[in-house]
């Protein structure tokens, strides 16, 4: 898909300024700094639209992303800076469950995971929560261009045992460096809002 005019819509810390679930929302979710910003701007082809971060402690809001009045892509806020306070995470575990519980236009869910490192207890947290409620989900491994190939299976072995998934079929390698895998994502966004 080729995306014309990705916007904005809006931002939201509550349910009451979600906008209307008038169009399938795919929502993205990942520790801060996993590559998010970085795979919104590769799948779309532009460079600034969803802000790279680097920065800790920046405003946790949920970012309404609309794609040619097709479908939303929602960013969901980075998760596991150390330094955030207990009030801010329980604030932000509140946000996230109730965008995720509450959302009847939610299609899927994709969790991006760094590749070349062991799943966190937050990243394998989020797979069980999506589990529970019901949400498909697709895992994104981002930064596979890091990994040498001849490493690739290996890592894609960590990630289905630590996951606990039945088979890797879950799993899908990407990399905003080269664009691998963009076209696979793609096939599973269409999928889902068509
Ligand atoms: P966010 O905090 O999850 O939105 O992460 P960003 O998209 O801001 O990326 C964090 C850092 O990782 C930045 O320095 C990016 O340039 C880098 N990065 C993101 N994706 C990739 C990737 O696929 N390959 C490589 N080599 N670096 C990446």
């Amino acid at each position: 898909m080729k995306v014309q005019n990705p916007k904005l819509e809006i931002t939201a810390v509550k349910l009451e300024q979600y906008p209307s679930m008038d169009k399938p929302e795919i929502a993205l979710a990942g520790r801060s700094n996993v590559g998010k910003s970085s795979f919104i701007n590769t799948l779309i082809e532009r460079k600034g639209l969803a802000r790279t971060s680097g920065q800790p402690g920046k405003t946790q809001t949920l970012n309404f992303y609309n794609m040619d009045d097709k479908f939303r892509f929602v960013d969901v806020p980075g998760y596991g800076y150390a330094k955030v306070s207990k009030t801010d995470r329980a604030r932000w575990a509140k946000m996230i469950t109730e965008y995720l519980t509450n959302r009847d236009n939610l299609v899927t869910l994709l969790l991006l995971m760094d590749f070349r490192h062991e799943p966190t207890e937050l990243d394998i947290q989020m797979k069980e929560f999506a589990d529970e409620l019901d949400i498909p989900y697709a895992i994104v491994l981002t930064k596979v261009d890091k990994i040498k190939r001849s490493q690739r299976n290996k890592h894609i072995s960590m990630f289905t045992k630590k996951l606990e998934l039945p088979t890797s079929d879950a799993l899908f390698l990407f990399s905003s460096e080269t664009a691998e895998g963009k076209e696979d994502i793609w096939e599973v966004i269409e999928s889902q809002i068509n």
